[in-house]
């Protein structure tokens, strides 16, 4: 029996790299000695980095006065990062309060001591619209955060708000390189690799160089400049993270890249909102226009049921499909990896399960 693994992160990643992970553990590149062994200062690894840094600039056809670096501590410390680096001139930033990540964007920003004004909230609606702007923004802000993707509401921006001057920088952890995105509409651009990219312990930062060196005396490890004077090389870098979420972008190219990949999304997507739509058990919130292709939360309104169902997709090799413990329900996360006859064994167990339990 296939497994489909609908997991929001760490999630599925694709089948033809994780055979070619296999193949070449024990010797990268007839060396003898495997990726997890080698100095991240020898040959083998330089080229590996370079690849992966040029693969994903071909990919996301990233401007070449944007710096591309290699973090680690996940999506997470760059709520502290953006402020210490970004948030140097005034303090203050701006915020799209979209769901959970963006609001623990907001908390880590307020613990380094820097202003965040809400600009706009979708607690009212428990975030099943997107927050949109009402008017223009003060552009004596440092810049707006924005979650293009909230992993948990599931819901998506695909029009990005017009901030004027102020920069806008852009969690994108649970959409990165799920569909063509214009780099210079950012200031800046980071996404934990985990969701659609690679395992976890890894995160890249997309910046535009002249945000960054304005901040003095930050903890090395925070500090954008010197990531990008040392090439992402100031210290031991996730040697093994950089050189798996390099063969998923040699992948993500050979599939035909990003805008390849948006529409096979929208394909599989569309499959699983078409069958909620017009069920008469399951249900999901979101407003259509706002809908993520990432990231689909729905529920039966009954806890008790929706535990049955999980676990009945659990035995049809349906896997991770329980909802984040806010939302409740279930959640099906379509990420690049996952195959249209993923989706198609989920729609269908819908309907078996729906035709005996309505
Ligand atoms: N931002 C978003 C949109 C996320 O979905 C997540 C993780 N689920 C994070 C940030 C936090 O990421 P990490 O666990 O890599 O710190």
């Amino acid at each position: 029996m296939p497994t489909y693994n609908f997991s929001a992160g760490p999630a599925v990643m694709p089948k033809p790299v994780i055979d070619q992970i296999q193949a070449e553990l024990p010797s990268f590149q007839d060396s003898g000695m495997s990726i997890m062994e080698i100095s991240h200062r020898s040959q083998l690894f330089e080229q590996v980095i370079n690849d992966a840094e040029q693969d994903l600039r071909d990919l996301m056809q990233i401007p070449n006065n944007y710096r591309v670096l290699f973090f680690q501590g996940g999506g997470t410390l760059q709520f502290t990062a953006a402020p210490l680096n970004l948030a140097t001139a005034h303090h203050h930033i701006g915020l799209l309060d979209s769901g959970h990540w963006a609001s623990r964007a907001a908390d880590e920003a307020r613990r380094v001591a820097t202003q965040v004004d809400i600009l706009a909230t979708g607690t009212d609606n428990h975030f099943t619209a997107l927050p949109q702007l009402q008017g223009p923004v003060d552009q004596n802000l440092d810049y707006v955060h924005l979650t293009t993707n909230n992993t948990i509401e599931g819901t998506m921006y695909t029009k990005l708000p017009d901030t004027g001057h102020v920069p806008l920088v852009a969690d994108m952890s649970s959409n990165f390189l799920g569909q063509p995105y214009n780099v210079t509409d950012f200031g800046m651009i980071f996404a934990g690799a985990q969701k659609n990219l690679g395992p976890a312990g890894l995160t890249i930062v997309i910046v535009r160089d002249d945000l960054i060196g304005h901040a003095k005396n930050l903890p090395s490890m925070l500090d954008y400049q010197l990531f990008a004077e040392k090439q992402s090389m100031f210290n031991t870098p996730p040697v093994f993270a950089i050189y798996a979420a390099g063969l998923v972008l040699k992948w993500l190219k050979a599939q035909g890249g990003l805008a390849a990949m948006a529409q096979r999304n929208q394909e599989k997507a569309a499959r699983l909102y078409d069958f909620l739509d017009q069920s008469q058990l399951f249900n999901n919130p979101v407003i259509p226009s706002d809908r993520s292709t990432m990231n689909v939360p729905f529920m039966t309104g009954d806890p008790a049921l929706d535990a049955q169902f999980i676990a009945g997709a659990t035995d049809q090799g349906l896997l991770n499909l329980k909802g984040h413990r806010l939302v409740g329900g279930m959640r099906a996360s379509l990420y690049n990896a996952m195959p249209l006859a993923g989706v198609d064994a989920l729609v269908d167990y819908l309907a078996t399960f729906e035709a005996t339990h309505a």
